[in-house]
Order: structure tokens, then sequence, then C-alpha cells
């Protein structure tokens, strides 16, 4: 079974953003990126399926700029075989990487295709979904736990109030959430061996997908600034203020 990963290259999770000053979106000149934590999740998950003996190759596959090199060798330094890079300076919508993200299942005849729920750089929450649709395989989506039965994947997503176990044929695609497991760190070794793994560079018309956005953005802003709070002498006072901001 062959398991493909799409990475993506984001501004890193503990970096503060800053707002463009023009406001048409954040300034990422300068700002440490790395892969969007929940693709380190579905990377550590295919490699686990692997380790188990349940497939034979991971796949790891970004869709951006050339930096997006440095984001498939750290998936290559976690453990996966074979990366592809699709490189492009264009602007990609979900639904355009969902379209050359379907083109590479199809053409690699990957039986599982494992991302991560959401980007959290535009917090789309769409690509895993788009994917499944357009390739009508079915999809198990922010799953806590992933297990193979034969030619059917079982998944605990987690849903309001509680968790939801779902079972689905292969091949699917499934789209990883925070508590699926603990992604491990690459060692020094394996980040020296990574150089040496195949990483295929693709052009997007390489895949024929048309990148023209759909959707414009009107404008982006900082979120509005927290009024400064005041300090009671007492509980009474507090729930004096409570009641007379309605509060209570
Ligand atoms: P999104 O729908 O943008 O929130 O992204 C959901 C998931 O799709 C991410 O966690 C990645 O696994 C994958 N993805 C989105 N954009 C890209 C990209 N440019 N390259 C590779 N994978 C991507």
């Amino acid at each position: 079974m062959k398991i493909l990963v799409p990475v993506k290259r984001v501004v890193d999770y503990n970096v503060k953003v800053r707002v463009k000053a023009d406001g048409t979106g954040v300034d990422i000149a300068n700002v440490k990126m790395s892969m969007n934590p929940f693709d380190e999740i579905a990377v550590e998950e295919a490699l686990r399926l692997k380790e188990a003996g349940n497939a034979d190759e991971v796949i790891a596959v970004s869709i951006g700029v050339q930096q997006c090199q440095e984001t498939l060798r750290t998936a290559l330094a976690m453990g996966a075989d074979r990366a592809i890079l699709v490189k492009t300076d264009e602007v990609v919508e979900p639904l355009a990487v969902a379209k050359i993200l379907a083109k590479i299942a199809d053409e690699e005849g990957t039986d599982l295709v494992i991302l991560g729920k959401q980007a959290i750089d535009d917090d789309s929450n769409q690509t895993g979904q788009m994917l499944a649709a357009l390739t009508g395989r079915p999809q198990g989506t922010f799953a806590s736990e992933v297990v193979l039965e034969g030619g059917k994947i079982a998944i605990t997503r987690e849903v309001d109030g509680g968790l939801e176990t779902i079972s689905i044929n292969l091949p699917a695609v499934v789209t990883a959430d925070l508590r699926l497991n603990e992604p491990r760190y690459a060692s020094l070794p394996n980040i020296m061996k990574a150089k040496r793994k195949p990483l295929d560079e693709k052009s997007v018309e390489d895949y024929g997908v048309d990148l023209t956005p759909r959707h414009k953005i009107l404008a982006v802003s900082e979120p509005a600034a927290r009024e400064a709070g005041v300090k009671v002498a007492d509980v009474a006072e507090l729930v004096e203020k409570l009641k007379a901001a309605g509060a209570i």
C-alpha cells in the first residue's frame, strides 16, 4: 500500500503574525516557516502504518515555492521514502491543491491520502474534503484514531460531545486531528540521510490545473485590541459591576 501525505509550508506556529500595512495579507518576509503542525501528525501516522507493516511507501508532496523543499526534507527526515515538489510562485487555493493532489494520487496509485485537517495559515479546512469529492473516495475527517482492517479503515472522529467511529473502504482520504498522535523529531542521522532521498520537482503545468483564484481577499486586519480591565476591591464590588454590565 502506498500512502500520500501532502505537507504545506506555513508560518511557524510560534510566530506572531503581522498584518501588512496595506491590509492585503500577512507579512511573511523574514519570518520562520515550518511544516503545518497537522501535517506533521499526518506524516507520523503514515510512518506508523508503514512501521506496523501496513504500508510499503510513504510519499510526501508539497505545492508551492522552491523553499517547500525544506518542508519536504523534514518529512523525509522523519521517515518518508520520497517526495514531490510541485513548484509554483502563484497563490494556490484549496481547490487547486485538491485537483493537483487528485492527479498525483491517481498517477501514483495511492491507496490512502492522509492530510492535515487544516493549514494554520488560512484555516481553510477544505482540501481533504475537496480531494475526496474529486476522486470519489470515502473520507474520514478529524481523525483521532486510525485502524486498518483488511481493505477497510476504522476512523475515530472527534465530534461535538464525544467520539464517532466510522468504517470506510480503501482507497480513502483521511484528515488528521490534533490528538491522533505525537509526531517524532527527526534525528541528526536521519536529517543527513534525508538529503539523499529522492525529491522530484514538477510544475503545475504537468498536472494541467488552472490556478486562477476563485476568490478575492477584500481586507485583512489585526484583531481588535482588548480593552484594559479594572481592579475591584472585593467580591461585592465585582458582583455589582457584573450586574451593572448586565452580565448576571
Ligand atoms: P486547508 O484546506 O488549506 O486548511 O489544508 C488542509 C490540508 O491540505 C493541509 O493540512 C495539507 O495537508 C494540505 N495542503 C493544503 N495546501 C497545501 C499545499 N500547498 N501543499 C501541500 N499540501 C497542502
